[in-house]
């Protein structure tokens, strides 16, 4: 932003000069001939630098011309419209993708573009953002890539994944313990061979009576 106040003095910039300013998020220098490419057109459709024709398109018409930049994929484009338009558009990414595959909401084969439109039009009004972010974060914290935690997972319950992968440990007399309600093994309490609640124990060497 300092070195490109605004968005014609970017337009106009050398692609070397934009390359170099972004060069620290890598890929450099394809993102910078897609800005300058993506610019360009867009001055020449629209007469200008803004996108703000989105706002009244359908949905699936804004994603598409956006889509329609090189370089700019189904995440990128519902990234703009969910945040920048307040659209109820779902952006998936590698962690959403992740979660939503072990849950079962979308087939293990889905691509990220796939995902993002199986489950957009399930997600209630205004939960678009809050499901993404949260989906990123479990991801990242619980449910990730390689020794996901699904013991401490609220997700749990509902998770297919988690649930298979969760192993009961066999008891003392080789029995399978039955899941509670919430997918979770119940805890053993007490040590094995400790008297049942409600009978007391009788002293050692004391007789019966
Ligand atoms: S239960 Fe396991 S697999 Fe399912 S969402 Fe949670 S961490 Fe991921």
């Amino acid at each position: 932003m300092r070195r490109f106040p605004t968005l014609p003095r970017l337009a106009a910039a050398p692609p070397r000069a934009v390359e170099e300013a972004i060069r620290v998020g890598g890929l450099a220098g394809a993102k910078a001939k897609a800005i300058l490419s993506a610019l360009g057109r867009l001055n020449e459709e629209r007469g200008g630098y803004t996108l703000d024709f989105l706002a009244d398109m359908p949905l699936a018409e804004a994603r598409a011309h956006l889509t329609s930049f090189p370089g700019v994929g189904v995440k990128t484009a519902n990234v703009v419209l969910l945040f920048s338009f307040r659209r109820e558009a779902f952006p998936v990414d590698t962690h959403v993708l992740r979660v939503a595959k072990r849950l079962g909401l979308v087939p293990q084969n889905a691509t990220l573009a796939r995902a993002a439109l199986l489950v957009e039009p399930h997600v209630p009004a205004g939960e678009h953002a809050p499901l993404h972010l949260n989906m990123i974060r479990l991801g990242r914290e619980i449910c990730r890539p390689r020794n996901p935690r699904h013991d401490e997972c609220p997700l749990l319950p509902v998770c297919p994944e988690g649930k298979r992968s969760v192993k009961p440990p066999m008891s003392m007399d080789g029995q399978v313990p039955r899941r509670g309600q919430d997918g979770r093994v119940p805890r053993r309490s007490g040590r094995p061979g400790a008297a049942k609640p409600g009978r007391r124990e009788r002293p050692p060497g004391t007789p019966r009576p």
